[in-house]
């Protein structure tokens, strides 16, 4: 089951030749959720061949501009496109407010659209599906702002092939072994789980945190995530000009990771004034080592970590 990130747009608040501004696209298992939605977010979805009118939920980390400007177009274009399916979008308070005057009133919508407003000051889980849980992670920058963390559920052990033959195992013993249990052999013998069972995979999870200034309890909140990405707008250079635009440097993010002990980190959210990203990176680097700046359109896989 995939659980895969394409970086539809990684510059702060101006798009650049080669960077859109923030926007995610991230399929998690059998959903399609997009982060942030910069102005060419459905342009480049378009290009790129992702299922746009299929989006099951989108995520709003704060009301900029870079991080809301395309999401008129994209709510009109589900009309246009003649979407029928439910939307939720979760956003910090006052998302309705701002959309409504471009694209009408939410009743009139050929689809249902339901505006959850999230909390920015303490961490809740917002979403509770089936395979898996999404919770909001408080953020620190100028206007209220929320991550978001999407965590993959611990899935059943699979059943070992050979033991369902070995033992002429039945579906509701399938079913018991799986759930841990107790089952019998034909003679009424126990039978050892670990001898029926193969343990699956870990879960995965992603964080996404951005836009926010360098706050340690936003390690507290990401331990152990496979995938983190983190802002980095500017090098620590800059840290006094980060500090009052309520921006981190990459050192930061990578201070952050290392805290954290999350399996990998992405930068993104870069300032206009790095043509090379790569010093970012390296930046990174110097205390995180699987560190990297991102692109747009590259796609990552996220990995449980080890
Ligand atoms: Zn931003
Ligand atoms: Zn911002």
């Amino acid at each position: 089951m995939t659980i895969q990130l394409t970086i539809l747009g990684s510059s702060s608040a101006v798009p650049t030749k080669t960077r859109n501004t923030s926007a995610q696209f991230l399929h998690f298992l059998n959903h399609r959720l997009l982060i942030d939605c910069g102005e060419a977010a459905i342009n480049t979805m378009v290009r790129l061949g992702l299922p746009f009118v299929q989006l099951d939920y989108i995520f709003i980390s704060h009301l900029h501009t870079d991080h809301i400007l395309g999401l008129p177009g994209l709510l009109s274009s589900f009309a246009l496109k003649n979407r029928t399916k439910p939307l939720t979008i979760f956003s910090p308070q006052g998302l309705k407010e701002l959309m409504e005057p471009l694209i009408g009133p939410t009743e009139q919508l050929p689809y249902p659209l339901n505006w959850s407003i999230v909390e920015t000051t303490e961490s809740m889980i917002i979403l509770d599906e089936k395979s898996f849980t999404v919770e909001t992670i408080p953020l620190f920058h100028r206007v209220p702002t929320t991550g978001y963390l999407f965590r993959e559920k611990q899935r059943p052990p699979n059943i070992k092939k050979d033991a369902i033959a070995k033992y002429g195992l039945s579906i509701d013993q399938i079913k018991a072994a799986k759930k841990g249990l107790e089952v019998q052999d034909a003679q009424g013998q126990l039978l050892d789980n670990q001898e029926l069972t193969i343990g699956s995979p870990l879960p995965r999870s992603y964080a996404y945190c951005s836009d926010t200034m360098y706050d340690e309890s936003v390690a507290e909140r990401v331990k152990g995530v496979s995938l983190l990405y983190h802002e980095a707008t500017y090098l620590d250079e800059l840290r006094d000009l980060v500090q009052a635009r309520g921006h981190a440097t990459a050192l930061e993010a990578a201070r952050i990771a290392q805290k954290a002990g999350v399996g990998q980190l992405l930068l993104g959210h870069f300032s206009t004034r790095y043509k090379d990203v790569s010093r970012l990176e390296q930046e990174a680097k110097t205390i995180f080592s699987n560190a990297y700046a991102v692109s747009d359109g590259r796609v990552y896989d996220v990995f449980s970590s080890p």
